[in-house]
This record gives C-alpha cells, sequence and structure tokens, in this order.
C-alpha cells in the first residue's frame, strides 16, 4: 500500500523534493480556501509520483517556493484534472508554470468520454471506482487536517495517477496524442492566467444607455481597481464595489464631494478619491480586444452544423474542444481562420475535410 507523507518542515521538503525531481510524471493537485483576500489562500498541495509516493505538503506551515522551482524544472509531466484553477494558483503564488502539463479532463473530452467530466465521474467511468463527495465543503485551512481530509487529499491524486497512464494509452491508441501534446502545450501559457479587460468587463457590464466615454471611464476604472486589489490582496468589491464603479463611470465626479455624494466611504475617499477623479478625467488608453463580429445567424447555424458533424464522425461530444461558436463567427466574417484553428490537429483535421472551401461559399451565398 503506498504511504503518503505529510510534509511540514524544511528536511522534509527537501526529501520530498529529492523524489519529486526522480519522477517520469508527477499528479498534482491543490487544496485552497477563499476568505477575505483577492488571491484563494493557498491551503495543500498534493503530489503523487508514478513511483507510488504521495506528499501532501502543507502551504500554511512552508514557504513552498523550492516546490515551484522543482517542479519548474523538472522534465516530469504533471498531471491535473482541470488544470486551469490549480495553475492559477501556482502562477499567483510563485510567478511561474509548470510544463509539460497533462490535462486529465482535456484528455477525456478528446477521447469522447462525456460531457461534463468531473473527476469523479471520470473516475468512476474509467477506474469503476466511486469517490467519497463529502470533503468538498471543507474548511482546508484547519489544522489538523482531519483522517476523512487527509484520505480525500490522498484519492485526488492517488486516482489522478491511475487515470494518467489509461488516458495516455487511450490516446495513442486512437493517434490523439497530439491532439493533447498541443493543447495541453496552451496551458502554460501566461496570458491565460492574467486579468484582461474581457474577463474583467463580463463582471462588470456596462449598461446599455452608457455611451462610448462612459464605456471608456469603466474600462479604466475596472483596469484600475484589478490592479488595485491585487496590490493590498483584499477582494475587488472591497476597494470599491460594482455599483460605486457604475456611477463614477456614469456621473463622471470631478470633486472630492461628489464622490461622498455617489456614496463612497470617507476613508476611500481619503485614499483613492484624487486618483479617481485623474483618471475618470483622463482614462488611460487601452488596448481594444479584437471583438467578435456578428455575423448572419443562419451561415453561422449552418457552419456549426458541419462543425458538428465533423466532431460527430470524430467521437467528440463538445463541438468547441473542435471550434467554438466564436471562432466560428470570426472565420465566417473574416473568411480567415482564427489562431488556435491554424495549428497542431485541428488545422489538420479542418484542413483535410475543406471546411475552408465550405466557409467561403456561405460568405458568399447571398440566400443561406
Ligand atoms: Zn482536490
Amino acid at each position: 500500500m503506498t504511504q503518503a507523507r505529510l510534509i511540514q518542515n524544511a528536511s522534509e521538503l527537501t526529501h520530498a523534493l529529492a523524489a519529486l525531481s526522480q519522477a517520469q510524471f508527477i499528479a498534482l493537485d491543490t487544496e485552497f480556501v477563499r476568505r477575505n483576500t483577492y488571491k484563494p489562500i493557498l491551503c495543500l498541495v498534493q503530489a503523487m509520483t508514478d513511483k507510488g509516493d504521495i506528499f501532501l505538503f502543507d502551504a500554511l506551515l512552508l514557504d513552498l517556493s523550492p516546490l515551484w522551482q522543482c517542479l519548474k524544472q523538472t522534465a516530469a509531466v504533471k498531471v491535473f484534472h482541470d488544470s486551469r484553477q490549480d495553475l492559477e494558483i501556482v502562477w499567483l503564488e510563485s510567478g511561474q508554470l509548470p510544463s509539460p502539463i497533462f490535462d486529465t479532463q482535456l484528455a477525456a473530452l478528446m477521447l469522447g468520454l462525456g460531457e461534463s467530466c468531473g473527476f469523479a465521474r471520470l473516475v468512476e467511468a474509467e477506474l469503476g471506482v466511486v469517490l467519497s463527495k463529502d470533503q468538498t465543503e471543507t474548511d482546508w485551512s484547519q489544522r489538523p487536517l482531519s483522517d476523512a481530509q487527509l484520505q480525500y487529499a490522498i484519492d485526488d491524486v492517488f486516482y489522478l495517477a491511475k487515470l494518467y497512464p489509461q488516458l495516455q494509452q487511450k490516446l495513442t491508441a486512437n493517434g490523439r496524442l497530439h491532439w493533447i501534446d498541443d493543447d495541453n502545450r496552451q496551458l502554460s501559457e501566461i496570458s491565460l492566467y492574467q486579468a484582461d479587460i474581457i474577463s474583467l468587463r463580463k463582471k462588470v457590464k456596462a449598461p446599455p444607455f452608457f455611451n462610448a466615454e462612459q464605456k471608456l471611464r469603466l474600462d479604466a476604472l475596472l483596469l484600475w481597481r484589478e490592479a488595485k486589489a491585487i496590490e493590498v490582496n483584499k477582494p475587488r468589491q472591497w476597494i470599491l464595489d460594482n455599483g460605486q464603479l457604475l456611477s463614477l463611470a456614469e456621473k463622471m465626479p470631478n470633486q472630492l464631494e461628489q464622490l461622498s455624494r455617489l456614496g463612497l466611504a470617507p476613508q476611500t475617499i481619503r485614499k483613492h478619491g484624487q486618483t479617481l477623479i485623474e483618471l475618470l478625467a483622463h482614462p488611460p488608453e487601452i488596448t481594444q480586444p479584437a471583438k467578435i463580429p456578428s455575423v448572419d445567424g443562419e451561415k453561422l447555424k449552418r457552419l456549426r452544423h458541419y462543425i458538428e458533424q465533423l466532431a460527430c464522425e470524430l467521437g467528440l461530444r463538445q463541438n468547441a474542444v473542435l471550434a467554438n461558436k466564436d471562432e466560428l463567427s470570426v472565420w465566417l466574417a473574416g473568411g480567415v481562420r482564427p489562431p488556435r484553428l491554424t495549428k497542431g490537429w485541428r488545422n489538420a483535421l479542418l484542413t483535410e475535410s475543406k471546411m475552408d472551401l465550405i466557409v467561403g461559399e456561405l460568405r458568399q451565398a447571398t440566400q443561406p
């Protein structure tokens, strides 16, 4: 039976890292809590090597910089399930991203193993093991961790390490190993984890009556608030709440007294009032992200239908794995494929199935 070790001091850490740096692959998971901070509070990092060593790194007791360094340096494949959140934490903690990565959720999608590939469902489908779900709401910051928590934490990487070779084998048998290589590589791109204006705009939508200048001011406020929240590591809404952002952008106050009439707290005005007035008067130029063009709905529907057919032939249950709606709109509008569709396996498949011709015909059709 595999022995799991709780890593709580520097010498244990050194030993564990020696084992990690020998591994061919490392299954990884993180547990954290969100509590009155911008960054989630990392509580535990679980790692299992292909040799069967399991380590539980106590992130509340240890400085984990040596672990991040080790993960950065080793050529071992880092296996995650639904890696986005884990990688975001690693990025926030260390300012770097490990590679190479293998995401078992992505692998499952490429193998057509189901629409929602939650970890428990995948483990059940692939390994025939039913995992207990009762620690999902647990407080990972309590110490000592309960036996149930430790077992749950261990299970996460234990079954992940079992899934990896199995999924890899299936991908190889399917001739799709290079598919996942292409996509896993993209997961190590830092831009994925940086808050950009598109994701920020989703948090606070400009009302339809906003004019161009008001939208520009809202963008400036969103970027400013995000940077401030990161700087002081507090939740965004503690800096300025969403309602305040909207009224500032709308009304453009130019005197401190006006700020308190808009409901800003005295201490917020004291700390940030002058900066906000400046910002609203001269919102900095931002690089506008490319807009998703609006295209003929009927033509888009037909293109999506072709993509669906292709995905179906490939046994993919989610068309978006191949090409998502935004990408298809861009393609249809400009006649040129968006970047993700011009690389790797997607490029090969779309070219092979003459999809460019289809898009060309759809674009020219007057009556779709
Ligand atoms: Zn977990």
